[in-house]
């Protein structure tokens, strides 16, 4: 009911612009945002790589609503690329785009055009990209966005959410040699005849989904931090005989950074996903979702600024 409750706020433009406009938590930036800047991000990347491990890097922002707004977007992800390619963090920094932040809602090929150039730039600074999954009604789209995409940029990875019914499907047409899949279990609400909504449920399609990407020819990245699924995802990786640089764990900054050094320090690659920019309001909003015991983190620091 809570989580119902959140994820329905996650979506609400004024609550989003009075919590976005009051003083900048220092609790959020510091336990799940990397800052509001790049140059701010690229601290954090440079920190986390440094401890041995990988990044993904996201510009916060989601729902655009105009073409200038998913310029700007885009002109943010140059800047941040410009920065991993000088810092030369290319092979161990790549970047997270959701669609709807570079005009998905807007035209389909406007955001393919936008995501083309981030690809392009993402190329140049020796990494890739990957593209978010959003809301159910998005993913069509996402998927036709990302089969144009990977014609030039196959290296473009891939979201597919284990709560949609349709996961598993999603996973077997994914699983081919060079293609990079992140599993997760699914972020946004989604009514039952397109998703699975017990936690029950969605753990077992996660497990369905994982033995099918890791069976396969792609590069499966395992985003959870399910010390269960973690545990599977490994037991399958001895199983289909992967070598430890054949796939990679993912979690979110901020969530469970001890399991991530953990991992790292075992020989696992794990990557960090590092969201950084002053649109924090619907990413802090799903991560209280998922754990209601951040909601007292998160507005004890909005409070006191
Ligand atoms: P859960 O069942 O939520 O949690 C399992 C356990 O992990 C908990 O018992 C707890 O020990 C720990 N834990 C989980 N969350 C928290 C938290 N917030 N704070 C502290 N401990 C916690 N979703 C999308 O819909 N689209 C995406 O593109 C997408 N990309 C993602 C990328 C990465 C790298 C990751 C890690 C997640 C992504 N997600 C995405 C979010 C994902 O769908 C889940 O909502 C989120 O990861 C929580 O699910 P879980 O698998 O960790 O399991």
């Amino acid at each position: 009911m809570l989580r119902r409750v959140l994820l329905a706020a996650s979506r609400s433009g004024g609550v989003r612009k009075a919590m976005e406009t009051a003083p900048f938590s220092r609790g959020v930036v510091h336990r799940f945002v990397a800052g509001r800047t790049a140059e701010e991000a690229l601290t954090v990347v440079r920190r986390l790589t440094g401890g041995g491990l990988l990044v993904t890097v996201d510009h916060l922002g989601e729902d655009t609503t105009d073409a200038r707004r998913a310029e700007t977007v885009v002109e943010n992800y140059l800047e941040l690329l410009d920065l991993i390619s000088t810092a030369g963090l290319g092979a161990r920094a790549e970047v997270s785009v959701k669609l709807s932040a570079v005009g998905q809602a807007l035209d389909e090929e406007l955001a393919l055009e936008n995501a083309r150039r981030i690809c392009a730039a993402a190329k140049a600074a020796g990494t890739a990209v990957t593209l978010d999954m959003e809301d159910h009604t998005t993913v069509a789209s996402t998927l036709r966005i990302l089969r144009e995409l990977r014609e030039d940029h196959p290296e473009t990875g891939a979201v597919v959410q284990a709560y949609l019914r349709d996961a598993e499907r999603h996973c077997a047409e994914l699983a081919h040699e060079g293609s990079r899949v992140r599993l997760c279990k699914g972020a946004y609400a989604a009514p039952a005849d397109v998703a699975f909504t017990s936690r029950h449920e969605i753990d077992k399609s996660y497990v369905r989904c994982l033995k099918v990407l890791m069976a396969g020819r792609g590069y499966p990245m395992v985003a959870t931090h399910d010390p269960r699924l973690i545990e599977i995802a490994g037991a399958l990786a001895v199983f289909h005989d992967r070598a430890p640089d054949s796939f990679e764990y993912q979690m979110l900054y901020g969530i469970r950074p001890a399991e991530q050094r953990r991992l790292a320090a075992m020989g696992s690659r794990v990557r960090v996903y590092v969201p950084y920019g002053g649109e924090w309001y619907g990413y802090a909003m799903r991560r209280m979702a998922e754990r209601p015991a951040n909601l007292a983190l998160i507005l004890r620091s909005v409070v006191s600024g």
